[in-house]
């Protein structure tokens, strides 16, 4: 049975790939480098969720695949829950993730310490080639601190510490992430949806 993730990221591909083969499934994962092109959708939603469901109903619908898609951000509680959806253009358009961080930090210079709670958040959708859905979401809670530390991960992962941890995210290993990551929660949730997928191929 194959799978397709609906991500132009390979190291998510990479991750999944490998969790999966943990989890002892011989799924065969594939990424979007290993279908025909498509045009990926515009990314409309109001929520991670919905987001999550657009890419991957246009993974099963151009492939045919059973596909798994996620969407994820960061929520500032002070700034409303924003950036939110919006976390990967917060600058603008083409904005750099040092772009969006600035903008973020510049946001909330004024705010005390215990005021800067925040998540982040990753929903995933698997879409089956039947119309069947599921959608999960899992988040990483912590605050966001006020000048980047560290230079592993990516995007917010310099001005994030999580709950239960002195450093931030990007001072983390990878293997350290993962463990309590939104993204790394989530996938391990969906694990025994994906099992059920093989056991009904
Ligand atoms: P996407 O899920 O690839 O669309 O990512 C959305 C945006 O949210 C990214 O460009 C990052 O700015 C931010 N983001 C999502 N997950 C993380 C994370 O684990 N660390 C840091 N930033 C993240």
């Amino acid at each position: 049975m194959k799978l397709l993730i609906a991500s132009g990221n390979a190291k998510k591909v990479v991750e999944l790939r490998r969790l999966v083969a943990q989890a002892g499934l011989s799924l065969d994962v594939l990424g979007l480098s290993d279908v025909p092109a498509y045009d990926e959708p515009a990314e409309t939603g109001d929520t991670f969720e919905a987001n999550a469901l657009i890419k991957a109903r246009a993974g099963v619908e151009v492939t045919g695949l059973p596909t798994l898609a996620d969407d994820s951000g960061i929520e500032v509680d002070v700034l409303n829950k924003m950036p939110g959806v919006r976390s990967a253009r917060w600058a603008g358009p083409g904005s750099s993730d040092a772009d969006n961080l600035e903008l973020l930090l510049r946001q909330i210079t004024d705010v005390e310490p215990a005021r800067r709670r925040g998540r982040f958040v990753c929903a995933m959708a698997l879409v089956r080639p039947d119309g069947t859905e599921e959608v999960l979401r899992r988040t990483m809670e912590g605050v966001v601190i006020d000048a980047p530390r560290g230079t592993n991960g990516f995007g917010y992962d310099p001005i994030f510490v999580t709950d239960g941890h002195s450093v931030t995210n990007a001072e983390l290993s990878a293997d350290d992430k993962d463990a309590v990551s939104h993204r790394g929660q989530a996938v391990r949730a969906m694990l025994p949806l994906l099992a059920r997928l093989e056991e009904q191929s």
